[in-house]
């Protein structure tokens, strides 16, 4: 097993640095016909190591062209979940007998095998859930951060095992951190890889078994990853996966008593009912859940407004703002506001927008039609209550596939607390408001629900530190000119939310993480034991 320094998966910048930045481009161009023409399959659940049949079926389409069908996936229903459960368990106690250092080569293995198709990963992505190149392999890199991490975290805590000596005579203890029994994964569209990836792992290699249900727009990739780990050896039964939907998969999941802990990602609503049904059941395991953001950037009049224009303009809409991280609201000082907002908007029209696979494409399609109907409803919204600088509207380009193309909106002169600046929209969509002081910048960027990610752009070290002081956010960036609020390094910049933005402070991809999925045992044995 690779040990020691942890070191990040950086395919563009290797390229970049080697100067082969060309055979990237190639790599994925090659690999997005090849995913193409394999489009279109049919694909069971995944329960026990085994293949199951389902009576209904539910289609999948490419969100940046409609005549593309990604394919045809089994709708499970309760009885499947509960078959997957009961699959789960029965896995239970054999894997959590497997020794720490198997399970970690097990994941270890399955990083590597994810770098092997990392370009056909990346294609899959762009064509099932629309994110565009850049993003798409930067997720892809994540994924094999998180289990090349987790793996090594294993082994660096010694598998979660601290023998304590004899503390007082003849009393020998040790600590244990245990695997509690079946977990149930719940993941959402934006990162269909990584986050399934991060959570599975997170959930299974501290010896817990999983039944996993990706978002219904992005059942592929969770079948690609599943085929990874079968490929690395995990034994069947440990991870079950079950496609379909939110009420007759997600909740008979939540709801199942076996289910003892839970990994989600994905909106408040959702995250919350969790916790509820949980807490209602008297269930005493985990609620490990990531939630949404509406993230704040604070543009300071000593501000490099250079900066602060690229990083709120790709914080906001890179993949069309389809991130619990993108930059959502802007609290610009007063005396450079004017400058600001024409600046950003003319950047902002100039951003390419397009199918995820082009090179260039900054700004890709909506991933559904709630989507699209959120956009439609915040946009006129914005012009009724506010000022629409630019967007607002659906791409009715003829040089695009049918595809739900939107424009990347900016909207000023709409109050702090309206919903188009306190509401979580998922879209490519941002408010900026002006402010008279750092102060009142840090004040109202607090006043939020969520506390996930947030930006400062300052030249000015007091203000900075006084900003890191006072911030309420998981995330803390400081004039990151390649996006504001997005972006996250496995190791370095471990990622979660405060308030609603997460359930327990300890971050995805941080030292943290893993202990999570466990509960303590301490274990003290008096005297020497023979064999008799
Ligand atoms: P949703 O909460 O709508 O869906 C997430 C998952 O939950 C999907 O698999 C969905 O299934 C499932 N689901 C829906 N309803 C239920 C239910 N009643 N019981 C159980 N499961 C259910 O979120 P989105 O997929 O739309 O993702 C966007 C949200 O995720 C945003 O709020 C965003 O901020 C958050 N997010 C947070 C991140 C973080 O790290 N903090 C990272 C990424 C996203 P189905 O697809 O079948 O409806």
């Amino acid at each position: 097993m690779k040990s020691g320094t942890f070191e990040n998966e950086l395919t563009v910048q290797t390229h970049q640095q080697k100067g082969t930045t060309e055979e990237f481009h190639q790599a994925y161009e090659a690999a997005v016909e090849t995913v193409r023409d394999e489009l279109g399959g049919e694909y069971p659940l995944w329960i026990s190591g085994q293949p199951v049949e389902t009576d209904d079926t539910f289609t999948v389409t490419n969100p940046g062209d409609f005549d593309q069908v990604i394919g045809e996936f089994s709708s499970g229903e309760p009885t499947h979940v509960d078959q997957a459960v009961e699959a789960a368990s029965g896995a239970f106690d054999d894997w959590r007998n497997t020794s720490w250092e198997k399970r970690a080569e097990i994941f270890q293995q399955a990083a590597d095998n994810i770098r092997d198709r990392k370009y056909e990963l990346t294609a899959t992505m762009a064509l099932e859930n629309g994110k565009n190149r850049g993003e798409a392999i930067a997720e892809v890199d994540e994924a094999i951060d998180f289990l090349q991490f987790y793996s090594q975290e294993l082994e660096r805590n010694n598998g979660y095992t601290f023998d304590r000596g004899e503390p007082t005579p003849n009393q020998h203890c040790t600590n244990e951190l245990l695997p509690y029994g079946v977990f149930g994964v719940v993941t959402p569209f934006n990162f269909p890889l990584a986050i399934l990836a991060g959570m599975t792992t997170g959930a299974v290699i501290t010896g817990n078994t999983a039944v996993v249900k990706p978002a219904s727009t992005t059942p592929l990739i969770a079948h690609k990853f599943i085929e990874i780990l079968n490929e690395a050896g995990i034994p069947d039964g440990v991870v079950n996966l079950v496609t379909g939907g939110g009420s007759s998969v997600g909740q008979p999941l939540i709801e199942h008593e076996d289910v003892v802990g839970f990994a989600f990602t994905g909106s408040r609503r959702v995250g919350l009912t969790i916790q509820e049904t949980f807490q209602e059941m008297g269930k005493r395991g985990p609620v490990v859940a990531e939630l949404g953001g509406k993230n704040p950037v604070i543009v300071s009049d000593t501000a490099d407004l250079s900066k602060a224009v690229s990083g709120v303009k790709l914080g906001a809409f890179s993949f069309s703002g389809q991130k619990c991280s993108a930059t959502s609201r802007v609290y610009v000082h007063e005396d450079v506001i004017d400058s600001f907002t024409e600046r950003l908007v003319e950047e902002t029209t100039e951003l390419p927008i397009g199918v995820p696979e082009n090179e260039d494409t900054v700004v890709s399609p909506l991933i559904d039609d709630s989507a699209l109907d959120r956009y439609h409803k915040i946009c006129d919204l914005a012009r009724q209550d506010g000022k629409v600088h630019t967007g607002g509207e659906q791409l009715t380009d003829p040089e695009l596939p049918e595809g739900r193309y939107v424009q990347p909106t900016v909207v000023t002169d709409v109050p702090h607390d309206h919903e188009l600046a306190t509401e979580e929209h998922f879209l490519p969509f941002v408010t900026i408001h002006p402010v008279s002081s750092l102060d009142e910048a840090i004040t109202k960027a607090n006043d939020s629900d969520y506390a996930l990610c947030a930006g400062l752009f300052s030249e000015n070290q007091e203000e900075i530190d006084v900003w890191f002081d006072r911030i309420e956010s998981g995330m803390c960036y400081v004039n990151r000119s390649q996006s504001a609020t997005t972006g996250a390094l496995v190791h370095a910049q471990p990622f979660g939310g405060w308030k609603f933005s997460g359930t327990t402070g300890k971050f995805a991809g941080g030292y943290w993480y893993l202990p999570q999925f466990m509960r303590q045992q301490s274990r003290t044995v008096v005297g020497d034991v023979g064999n008799q």
